[in-house]
């Protein structure tokens, strides 16, 4: 499905971007693993889609805060993977604290890295989509950016914004083949949500269980396929009816 394509994904040490690297590996992208604190764990995920799916893929340590090592990454991918057609904005953070409690710091770093991060990424493959006039960029919103969540105003700005820089780039790209969508997530069980009361989430989710990774992935591969070709300035919760 996805032969020959160079995907970028972020956060893809873990979690939901290591699954999303996995399924697009698996359907024959090559793939870019970009995190910035967890290098040995993207490694593995290297590692184990090279030898199982005999694609090329490689680890960028980068934090996507950084507008210039952004840059600097996909000018690397660029020369040692091949020009990207698909990027997925997936580096997120969670900092919950109730709005009285909240520091200024974590404030400002979930919008610095949920917000700026898919900013700064975007920004830096811009120019490459364009030229190409194709291109499929995903990002990781929340149910949590549709809703608020309370004990999460940085979150949810953080996420509502993402949806608000997706619609944006939908309009602004559409003319040149590019298309642009957000997934919102709801509850899925990674590193991020192991201390959250599991239980309580469980019994308001219409499908009575939490999400997987792979749950997520598979939307992914859908909005990096051509089989959304005409689908763009789209938010698609994967959240077993959470949010509905
Ligand atoms: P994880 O915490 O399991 O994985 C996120 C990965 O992103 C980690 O490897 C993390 O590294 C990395 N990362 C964080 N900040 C940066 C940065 N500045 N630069 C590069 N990499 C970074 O999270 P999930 O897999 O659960 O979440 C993935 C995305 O999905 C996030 O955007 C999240 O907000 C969103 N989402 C998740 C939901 C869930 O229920 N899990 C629900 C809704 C949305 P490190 O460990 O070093 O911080």
């Amino acid at each position: 499905m996805l032969k020959e394509k160079t995907a970028i994904i972020t956060g893809a040490a873990r979690g939901i971007g290591a699954a999303i690297a996995k399924k697009m590996a698996q359907n024959g992208a090559n793939v870019a693993i970009i995190d910035y604190g967890n290098e040995e764990l993207g490694k593995i995920v290297v590692a184990e889609v090279i030898e199982k799916y005999g694609i090329k893929a490689a680890f960028y340590k980068c934090d996507v805060t950084d507008f210039e090592k952004c840059k600097e990454v996909v000018s690397l991918v660029t020369d040692e993977i091949g020009k990207p057609d698909i990027l997925v904005n997936n580096a997120g953070i969670t900092r919950d604290n109730l709005m009285l409690t909240m520091s200024e710091e974590e404030f400002d770093s979930v919008i610095g890295t949920n917000l700026k991060g898919t900013y700064n990424m975007t920004k830096a493959c811009s120019r490459g989509f364009l030229r190409q006039k194709k291109g499929k960029i995903i990002n990781l919103s929340s149910i949590s950016g549709m809703t608020g969540l309370a004990g999460q105003t940085n979150y949810s700005a953080s996420k509502a914004g993402v949806i608000g820089l997706t619609k944006a780039v939908a309009k602004e790209f559409g003319g040149k083949n590019i298309c642009c969508n957000a997934i919102a997530p709801g509850f899925i069980t990674t590193e991020m949500t192991k201390d959250l009361p599991a239980e309580d989430f469980i019994n308001s989710i219409p499908l009575k269980r939490a999400g997987t990774p792979d749950d997520v992935a598979k939307l992914a591969l859908f909005l990096a396929s051509e089989l959304s070709d005409y689908i763009t300035g789209e938010v698609i919760r994967v959240d077993g009816g959470l949010a509905m």
